[in-house]
């Protein structure tokens, strides 16, 4: 049986805490950290989210990380969202394979040689 180190190896340099497209966060996401962090809802989202059309994406850094890293850990980490959670075994890879290899560029920790089928494959499996 295929595990997550057959396709990943986490490198811990951060590099997917930075920008990339924006980190959605869901209704959930928004009372768990607001919760987390002592914020009102309104607060955390006036504070720390960026409303893109119809979400709400986490807010950059200047120097284009998330808002919520620092010294090299996330401060929301029991609470990250949903995609921060799952990386890089995300929903979308399912759909479309060939974007594991795009992920591949930014991420070092993704084996960029395994089979984008099995990849697949084993998302599906790691989604359900
Ligand atoms: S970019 Fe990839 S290897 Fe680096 S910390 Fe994020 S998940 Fe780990
Ligand atoms: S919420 Fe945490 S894990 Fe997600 S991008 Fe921000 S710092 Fe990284």
């Amino acid at each position: 049986m295929p595990s997550d180190k057959d396709f990943f190896d986490c490198k811990e340099c951060g590099e997917c805490c930075k920008g990339y497209g924006g980190i959605t966060v869901s209704e959930k996401n928004i009372k768990d950290v607001s919760a987390f962090i002592n914020a009102d809802i309104q607060e955390f989202i006036g504070k720390y989210c960026v409303n893109v059309g119809n979400r709400y994406i986490l807010s950059q850094k200047k120097d284009g990380f998330c808002v919520f890293w620092k010294n090299k850990l996330c401060l929301i980490h029991p609470v990250k969202p949903k995609m921060c959670k799952d990386w890089p075994f995300i929903a979308n890879v399912i759909k479309r394979p060939e974007k594991w290899l795009v992920m591949a560029e930014t991420c070092p920790g993704i084996n960029r040689n395994a089979s984008l089928k099995e990849v697949a494959e084993y998302v599906v499996k790691y989604q359900s």
